[in-house]
């Protein structure tokens, strides 16, 4: 009884591929993109036994899990799936909830670094972007800059 592998392919082990495929069926939260470097599945919280027996109904393939498998998953308080763009998965398994959320704020917080870059982007490419607060943002930080002087 072990941790299955998956073989060579985009993800590790059976149960991060499960996992992945159940998450995206089940209509998982993401955040980021593929194109920017990483796309991530987010399931926080911990598992029931009910929802175990429906990721093993998801992929009676490779149902049942193993004893490790299941242990892996009981002791888990938050899973992110990262994808990136040769479409290979690897999948965290987090512990503690303090765990799990510090690494999804830290991906939040590279989510608004990249937003603001491609608004500048966009901006010094003269595709000004309209935004929730209004006009360009890098349009309207000239502008308050200009006001300063
Ligand atoms: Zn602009």
């Amino acid at each position: 009884m072990t941790i299955r592998r998956y073989g060579p392919g985009k993800f590790h082990t059976k149960l991060d591929a499960t996992i992945y495929g159940f998450a995206l069926a089940t209509g998982a939260d993401s955040l980021g993109d593929v194109e920017r470097g990483w796309a991530y599945t987010l399931l926080p919280g911990a598992w029931s036994a009910e929802e175990i027996r429906d990721l093993e109904k998801y992929e009676p393939e490779y149902a049942p899990l193993t004893e490790e498998e299941r242990e892996l998953i009981l002791g888990t308080m938050g899973i992110i799936a990262a994808e990136n763009d040769q479409g290979f998965v690897y999948v965290e398994y987090y512990p503690t909830v303090k765990e799990y959320e510090s690494v999804v704020e830290k991906i939040e917080a590279d989510e608004s670094d990249d937003a603001e870059a491609e608004i500048l982007a966009d901006h010094e490419a003269g595709e000004h972007e309209e935004t929730a607060f209004g006009d360009c943002p890098a349009c309207a930080e000239i502008t308050e800059e200009g006001q300063k002087e």
